[in-house]
């Protein structure tokens, strides 16, 4: 050893190159500098990658109007790696429909057809919510917001872990921020639990009006559980009539 641990870890190194081209010659002796930067090394990588998820989301600039800042956001999310999810997409699922809408509907995750298209509530379910807006509020699809908590699909539709929520969650505050609807409706109890910070069922949430970030929001359930369960259809029905309510003036819910 020199007195000069840096030179140590270079001719350690060396002799690591060595060693990989004469794997023969035996074992390799390292100095005690080296190998506690060694150790250190899957340390130092997961701080860098904890502190890189911390990072905040790159805001576009303040003169930036809102639907070009949505266009930012959604290239900011296509790129994000802050969470595992990131490694088995097939691609982001950002939103669909208008950025100027009154009314935003936020599901869970993507599935395997979402993820497949790139759009969020595709496939029965996707037709179902296209249903509840067309047929019963009669509206077009395209004149709502529709996304999801989180962006990247969960491996085989699992359930979105808390740090995956975490990490994704930025993401649909600045897409809220963007629209600033009149009102959110939340499909389901993984969306509901995770905007409104709480463990309730989605049965104790519906039939009032909650607020996020100030927004009037009205909990209802998925359609994937009222293709399972149909005889639910007619609540569902009844948390979309207040919904309309807020929409057409009736109504001003208030924190
Ligand atoms: S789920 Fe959200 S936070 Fe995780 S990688 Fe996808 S966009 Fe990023």
């Amino acid at each position: 050893m020199s007195n000069d641990p840096l030179q140590d870890i270079i001719e350690d190194a060396k002799k690591l190159v060595q060693a990989a081209a004469h794997p023969r010659k035996g074992t390799l002796s390292l100095s005690p500098e080296t190998a506690a930067r060694l150790e250190n090394l899957s340390a130092v990588a997961k701080e860098v990658r904890a502190e890189a998820a911390m990072e905040p989301i790159a805001a576009a600039p303040v003169s930036v109007d809102p639907i070009e800042r949505l266009k930012i956001l959604a290239e900011t999310v296509r790129q994000c790696q802050q969470c595992d999810l990131c490694e088995g997409r097939s691609q982001t699922v950002f939103a669909q429909g208008s950025p100027t809408a009154d009314l935003v509907f936020v599901g869970e995750a993507p599935g395997e057809e979402e993820d497949r298209q790139g759009l969020p509530f595709v496939g029965p379910s996707g037709q179902l919510l296209t249903d509840i807006i067309t047929k019963g509020m009669k509206m077009k699809r395209e004149d709502v917001y529709i996304c999801n908590v989180i962006k990247c699909r969960p491996p085989n539709n699992r359930d979105p872990l808390p740090e995956e929520k975490d990490a994704c969650e930025p993401y649909l505050l600045q897409q809220l921020d963007y629209v600033q609807p009149k009102v959110i409706c939340a499909l389901g109890g993984h969306a509901a639990k995770t905007l409104l910070k709480t463990d309730a069922s989605t049965g104790s949430l519906r039939g009032k009006w909650h607020f996020y970030h100030g927004i009037p929001l009205r909990v209802t359930y998925h359609p994937a559980y009222l293709l399972r369960s149909p005889s639910e259809k007619a609540k569902t029905w009844a948390d979309i009539q207040e919904v309309m309510k807020v929409l057409s003036g009736e109504i001003s819910p208030t924190p």
